[in-house]
């Protein structure tokens, strides 16, 4: 493992680098009208640069580019074009997405065990994967109603990123940016080199700054889920009053189309051409049969849809693996506050109450 101390301008450099050696994607702030939005954005000009922003978790993650909101699906110009090595993505440089959360890493991986299964591999997905190199991000800061701790995933590495970067948002010059590089792990030749001109920072040191800031994530959270997953299928759909935690719900769908690990999607024809979207379970129609029939007639039966895919449908058939990496957005983007912890409040307590809580969380 290596480990390198950077000040902000030494950031910037090395981010200029980043940028004429890959196609660099990262956090930025974007204004909208009276919004301050931070959305992940490919960085198109230099000058760009200094304006990624880092300090707060950003609205968006890579699935935007990982599975994008629509897609035409020509099957017969992907595979030529493939067989040719021609595509436009087999062309492209490799993404380097910098500045990735450990949590919207963990909802990647849950992607590749989705779409990536030997079973029912998905070409464009596959495509897309292909390359990649994400850098994660980290600072003192807790995300807003972040409860991915609970979900056993840690705050500060991934398995999915080679480096990662650690921003004291308290301390300044080269104490400001840590990059911590896996041992074996080689960026470009341009990158290397600029990477040796840099301090080398002491593990200890990082250790310690880590550990203070996990303490304070601890104190500031107290969700807890009482019963292991799979949450039990029956007992959870029959016995659980979806209404009362539910009642509140508008069906907008945000909180779907923001989630790091929704990925349900509609299909549909554009002339000849096959086409998807991002759908929604919240979406009064997403069920809705040919004959009219709708099995998921009212909103509290798509709540119940969307917490049972998560939390027993998907760890069901994925290693007992959430499908929610507790990143909070759909809490703190909801028009109505409707909070996903309070619904699995409601299933923890039917539970308990039913003798079904583990003693194993
Ligand atoms: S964002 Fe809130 S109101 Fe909209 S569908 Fe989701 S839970 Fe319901
Ligand atoms: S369900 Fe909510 S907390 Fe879980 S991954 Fe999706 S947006 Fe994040």
């Amino acid at each position: 493992m290596r480990l390198k101390k950077l000040n902000s301008e030494e950031l910037i450099e090395l981010l200029e680098i980043f940028f004429a050696e890959y196609d660099l994607i990262a956090p930025f702030k974007v204004e909208q009208g009276r919004l301050n939005r931070v959305l992940f954005r490919k960085i198109r000009q230099n000058n760009e640069i200094p304006s990624i922003y880092l300090k707060e978790m950003p609205e968006t993650t890579p699935k935007n580019f990982i599975l994008p909101r629509d897609e035409r699906l020509d099957f017969e110009r992907f595979n030529s074009e493939r067989e040719e090595n021609e595509n436009s993505l087999a062309r492209a440089k490799t993404r380097l997405f910098f500045g990735v959360r450990s949590c919207d890493l963990a909802a990647i991986e849950l992607f590749d065990d989705v779409f990536l299964d030997e079973d029912y591999l998905d070409p464009f997905y596959e495509s897309r994967r292909e390359k990649n190199i994400f850098i994660g991000y980290s600072n003192q800061i807790l995300p807003p109603n972040n409860f991915q701790k609970e979900l056993e995933i840690g705050y500060f590495d991934h398995q999915l990123a080679p480096a990662f970067i650690y921003e004291d948002l308290e301390a300044r010059g080269r104490e400001h940016y840590w990059l911590k590089i896996k041992a074996g792990y080689q960026f470009s030749k341009d990158v290397e080199a600029h990477l040796d001109n840099l301090e080398t920072g002491e593990i200890g040191n990082l250790e310690k700054l880590l550990n203070d800031w996990e303490d304070k994530f601890t104190g500031e959270t107290d969700f807890e889920i009482k019963n292991k997953l799979p949450f039990p299928e029956k007992e959870v759909f029959n016995q659980v009053d979806w209404q009362e935690p539910t009642a509140s719900c508008l069906g907008c769908g945000v909180c779907t189309y923001y989630c790091p690990t929704c990925f349900c999607f509609d299909f549909f024809w554009d002339g000849s051409t096959k086409n998807r979207a991002w759908d929604s379970c919240m979406f009064s129609l997403f069920t809705e049969h040919a004959s009219g029939h709708n099995p998921r007639e009212e909103q509290h039966q798509r709540w119940r849809q969307r917490l049972l895919h998560k939390f027993s449908y998907h760890p069901q058939n994925y290693n007992d693996k959430p499908g929610c990496v507790g990143c909070g957005r759909c809490i703190y983007k909801c028009p109505v506050n409707l909070d996903i912890r309070n619904v699995i409040n409601a299933v923890d307590k039917t539970l308990v109450k039913g003798g079904q809580a583990s003693e194993e969380r």
